[in-house]
């Protein structure tokens, strides 16, 4: 899922004019010290989305005309763009406090299309901002805080689930991008994901993998009967996996079963990384009514299948029988994995989606972590 930073404009950007509290003209316009720098490294380096958010009492109205607005405004915009730094959205809530508008922080009404969208994982967002209001914003959408402490404005923490939220409070934008940084390589080490785009001429695939997942699944192959399998195989092995492809099925479906395979084994293998701590074998024996399969992996280093099944029937749904061999060695190739499958039955869809679960057992096992940070090899190279 996507991540968002949600960023105040004066006071976090910008200095805000310590008398009237309006940037309206191009004299008044000065940035926050070292925010340009160290947005930059976060643009470039982590994986957020960049929004700005932003109360601007009474926009529009005498007090504080658009044109006047728009001008320092477009030229902040063009800085930051001018060293990398772009932004995928900027909300202006222009109404006056007593208002009460639906739209002005700490309420949410400016990012309903985000909390609506699904999209993005709001507990691992962030609000930054330089007032209370930012941070029951956080609150609000259940993501965390930074706080950019400007001493004129006083921290009044009167509700403490507010002050939960809030991860880090500073002065320095230095010191945002060290704290984002760190929580990142903290992550990493924690959840093992990859993403995976392969283009050919033949197939175009996106692939993402949660090793650490819940057995959430969106798979999108062109081929109903291999997007089943697939299903079960992230349901089974309690990974989140998405997949994305569109192949040359007007010609046939062996390159997008032959492609998914390479993908998937490739989103495998960078997800395991360094393969360090991990159990590296995993086997399993699975009944389906009259079928069994067995399935024994190793993720080794090396690429070897096995493939002991016989099917009596040349397709299943709309995947020929032949072309699974052909998957799960693709699979074992791009993974790196030696991969046994043997399976008996007499019902076809019977012993393909018990190989499809016993393949899912297996790997979890395979995947799982111990309680050990060396390799599982005496070799030292996996
Ligand atoms: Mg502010």
């Amino acid at each position: 899922m996507k991540r968002l930073l949600l960023i105040d404009r004066d006071g976090t950007l910008i200095i805000e004019p310590p008398i009237d509290f309006q940037v309206d003209s191009l004299q008044k316009l000065e940035f926050y010290p070292k925010v340009i720098g160290n947005l930059g490294k976060i643009a470039r380096e982590l994986p957020y989305e960049l929004v700005i958010v932003t109360n601007q009492d009474g926009l529009g109205t005498e007090s504080f005309p658009e044109e006047n607005f728009w001008t320092p405004h477009h030229k902040m915009l063009s800085t930051f763009a001018n060293e990398g730094i772009a932004f995928r959205d900027v909300l202006i809530d222009k109404s006056l406090p007593h208002e009460n508008a639906p739209t002005r922080k700490p309420r949410t009404g400016l990012l309903t299309p985000y909390l609506k969208s699904g999209e993005y994982d709001f507990a691992r967002s962030f609000v930054i901002g330089d007032r209370m209001t930012d941070m029951e914003l956080a609150y609000n959408i259940g993501a965390r805080g930074i706080l950019i402490h400007n001493p004129i404005h006083e921290l009044s923490f009167e509700n403490p689930a507010v002050e939960n939220v809030i991860e880090l409070i500073t002065t320095d934008w230095e010191e945002v991008y060290m704290f984002l940084a760190i929580e990142e390589q903290a992550y990493a080490k924690q959840y093992r994901n990859a993403s995976i785009v392969r283009k050919t001429l033949e197939t175009q695939i996106q692939i993402d993998l949660e090793l650490e997942g819940q057995g959430k699944y969106e798979i999108n192959t062109g081929l109903d009967f291999l997007d089943h399998m697939i299903e079960q195989f992230a349901k089974h092995a309690r990974l989140n996996l998405k997949i994305e492809a569109q192949g040359d099925l007007h010609i046939d479906e062996h390159h997008t079963v032959e492609d998914v395979g390479i993908a998937l084994g490739e989103a495998f293998a960078k997800a395991l990384g360094n393969k360090r701590g991990i159990e590296r074998y995993g086997f399993f024996i699975l009944p389906m009514d009259e079928a069994q399969a067995q399935v024994a992996i190793d993720f080794s280093g090396r690429s070897y299948l096995v493939w002991q099944v016989d099917f009596q029937r040349e397709r299943v749904g709309d995947v020929p029988t032949e072309l699974f061999e052909h998957f799960f060695k693709s699979f074992a190739d791009h993974s790196k994995s030696t991969l046994h499958i043997k399976a008996e039955g007499k019902n076809a869809h019977h012993i393909i989606e018990a190989i499809f679960k016993g393949w899912a057992k297996a790997c979890k096992l395979a995947c799982a972590r111990t309680e050990f940070t060396d390799l599982p090899t005496t070799k030292g190279v996996l």
